[in-house]
């Protein structure tokens, strides 16, 4: 094995492969759970130490498994084999192409969302969806192998429809080219020519292969924004609210959240960020006056705005001039309020002043944390939630004698799916992963607890059933993972055709397998 990490050192030299007891350890880990410990952690500089790291591992039958910025929570790039490495992708972080005339930007895999968003933003553009909330850290890669949404989601729908074309690198270390600039003098300015291959990379997990390079189209980035906040008393009426932001077209998101998700994340009072975040307000006004009047209500609203309201909605709206967006909110306004109170617009004002904060991968009082999701169409949110809210309340009990919380936030993506994710937050031991992935600062303010097992496998159990609840109510999932049960009772001719494309780009078996739940190969084969 030693002769192994040599030849990978080769590649891209010493300090790019990992071997040490605490890098083995915390790749080995995502927000959730720990996966087994690799032989190494490799990171690539460029498309072609990528390949050849990936075609060595595979040649001896050692497995592969991306990694981006790491943050999710579904075993996405955990290794299932001890027999493996870990791809650390945020080596490959360059801005390649930005073309302002035929409005497509071509970036390197391990590239983050806001360093993107920091590139575009002087040019006046940005990519139709861009970013999750933890843009700071997430990948470009990383979030279109699994599926992301929130910014721009609630008009255009998860972070796939943003992408044209991939260039990945397949389990033998080949590279194939998606879109239009698959063929020689052709630029990768377009997405559909003939049957979308570049729709086949998205979202499956790695498990098809390791994104090297993404192109994203891009659109002009509106000049005027606004967030409006409504309080809702009872979630029927909240998800009809919300149906219709999203309906109308008019909303770039629309989110919301219950009491006690709002409790859990408003973390300690802390003046420093409090006046980091009035300074991003104000400057995200549109002039200095503007900038002003939104730092003061802010201050006004301070953090108890909402204590103790059931459900607050929030919405955000753009245009290119302000008349036109005072039509948006006027038109939001009589959508959205038959049902429910206007707020102080704190939220949104917030999040769109800071769309890519430093955040804690635990809750801001140091509980552990898990979201899990369903996207359901809007007509099955209120069953969804009452037959969730009865698994809750079955194992009440339980659940306050292990010190677990259960919130739950819902946002749209696109006119009709609503992504309704319940989050569990348990007080439990911090792994070396959050330990390194949490600030320093918000890190010295956290309780710290000791191991909770008892807890964390209620956890588990509470989450499994409430799995099984959204898949009898057809829901889909974004962020499979190894943990979505993506295959239960999926049409057999499709499971076929999913496995023999898995066995052409990955013939062993050893690219991220366990990814999807697709078969492992037959033993016979090479
Ligand atoms: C505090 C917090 C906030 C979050 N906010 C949001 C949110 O607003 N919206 C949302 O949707 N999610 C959110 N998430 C979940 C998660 O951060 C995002 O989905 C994010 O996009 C993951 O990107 P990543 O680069 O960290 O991917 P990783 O976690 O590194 O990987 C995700 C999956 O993609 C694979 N992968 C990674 N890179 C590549 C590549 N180059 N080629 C092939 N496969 C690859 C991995 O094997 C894995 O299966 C949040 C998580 C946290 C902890």
């Amino acid at each position: 094995m030693n002769e192994f990490i040599t030849k990978l050192r080769r590649i891209s030299g010493t300090d790019s492969v990992l071997t040490d007891e605490d890098s083995l350890a915390f790749f080995s880990q995502d927000v959730y759970r720990t996966g087994c410990r690799p032989l190494a952690v490799a990171r690539p500089c460029s498309i072609s130490e990528l390949s050849q790291m990936v075609a060595m591992a595979t040649a001896q039958g050692i497995a592969v498994f991306p990694r981006g910025g790491g943050i999710s929570y579904t075993d996405g790039y955990l290794p299932t084999t001890t027999n493996a490495i870990v791809l650390d992708l945020r080596g490959l972080d360059r801005i390649l192409t930005i073309s302002a005339e035929d409005m497509y930007v071509t970036v390197e895999a391990g590239c983050t969302w806001a360093t993107l968003d920091a590139a575009l933003k002087p040019l006046g553009l940005r990519t139709p969806f861009w970013g999750p909330f933890s843009g700071g850290k997430a990948t470009i890669g990383g979030s279109l192998s699994q599926g992301t949404a929130t910014f721009g989601s609630a008009r255009v729908g998860p972070s796939d429809v943003a992408v044209i074309g991939f260039k990945v690198v397949l389990s033998d270390g080949s590279i194939v080219t998606t879109g239009s600039g698959a063929q020689p003098h052709h630029t990768p300015f377009f997405r559909h020519y003939g049957p979308d291959l570049t729709g086949l990379f998205t979202s499956d997990a790695g498990a098809l292969g390791v994104k090297a390079e993404v192109t994203l189209q891009l659109e002009k980035r509106p000049d005027a924004v606004q967030g409006l906040s409504f309080a809702f008393t009872d979630v029927t009426a909240c998800f009809e609210a919300m149906a219709e932001a999203a309906r109308s077209g008019l909303a770039g998101e629309v989110f919301a959240v219950d009491a006690e998700l709002l409790r859990q994340s408003a973390g300690n009072a802390d003046l420093k960020r409090d006046l980091s975040t009035l300074w991003q307000v104000g400057r995200s006004g549109s002039g200095m006056l503007d900038g002003l009047v939104r730092m003061a209500r802010l201050a006004i609203a301070g953090r108890n705005f909402a204590k103790g309201i059931p459900f607050t909605v929030h919405v955000v709206t753009e245009a290119n001039d302000i008349t036109r967006l005072n039509g948006n909110v006027a038109e939001l306004r009589r959508l959205i309020s038959p049902n429910g109170v206007e707020i102080a617009n704190t939220v949104p004002t917030v999040v769109r002043a800071q769309p890519f904060p430093a955040l804690a991968v635990t809750a801001p009082n140091g509980r552990r944390l898990l979201a899990i999701h369903a996207i359901v169409p809007f007509s099955v949110g209120n069953e969804l939630h009452s037959l969730t809210e009865r698994i809750v309340a079955r194992y009440a009990d339980d659940l306050r004698a292990n010190n677990v919380i259960v919130g739950y936030s819902f946002a749209t993506v696109g006119r009709s799916g609503l992504l309704y994710e319940p989050v569990f937050y348990w007080e439990d031991s911090h792994e070396l992963f959050h330990r390194r992935e949490t600030p320093p600062d918000m890190l010295a303010g956290m309780a710290q607890f000791t191991a909770n097992p008892k807890g964390r496998a209620l956890v588990q159990k509470v989450r499994d059933e409430m799995v099984d609840t959204m898949f009898m109510h057809g829901a889909v999932h974004l962020q499979i993972g190894k943990a979505y049960p993506y295959l239960r009772d999926r049409d057999p001719a499709l499971v076929a055709l999913l496995n023999a494309l898995k066995h052409h780009v990955d013939p062993k078996g050893l690219m991220n397998p366990g990814a999807l739940g697709l078969a492992t190969p037959n033993p016979h084969h090479g």
